[in-house]
């Protein structure tokens, strides 16, 4: 998934929960937010300058939602943040993948890899071009659910 959205379930995770709790399940959300459906490549993409697009449009998402959740000022709303933040952490094993413009094209490169890296690899059994819908219905719904939780004080 976006980082987006596993950044904004984080946060409902946070608000919702109010117990440092939230911290190790915000977390693990993101494992589970990466089985459900979602956009990916069918093969490396062309262009790895749209994907840095892409990417960086996504953290600049992610920076959005911390500055709405500063702004709002909810009760833990710190908690909210962290959360957001460790929801989206797991991503960051991918990093060095980008900077080499690597991308797992085979069993064979998969197996050399780390079993971390591979448990979160093979997770993600369905990462196409049309999960974008997904992607899109899950944001809209966690925007709306973030909407409610910010109108109470
Ligand atoms: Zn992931």
């Amino acid at each position: 998934m976006r980082a987006i959205n596993h950044a904004i379930t984080g946060a409902i995770i946070g608000l919702t929960i109010t117990n440092p709790i939230a911290l190790p399940l915000a977390f693990m959300s993101h494992y589970a937010l990466d089985v459900i459906p979602h956009h990916g490549y069918d093969k490396p993409p062309r262009s790895f300058a749209v994907f840095k697009i892409i990417l960086i449009v996504d953290i600049l998402l992610c920076i959005a939602l911390v500055a709405v959740l500063g702004i709002r000022h909810p009760s833990y709303w710190w908690l909210a943040v962290l959360c957001a933040f460790l929801a989206a952490t797991p991503d960051l094993m991918w990093v060095g993948d980008f900077k080499k413009k690597l991308i797992v094209k085979s069993k064979e490169d998969l197996a050399k890899r780390h079993a971390i890296v591979r448990f979160h690899f093979l997770i993600q059994w369905f990462e196409r071009p049309i999960g974008i819908v997904v992607e899109i219905a899950w944001a809209l719904a966690a925007a709306a659910l973030l909407g409610v939780l910010l109108s109470y004080p």
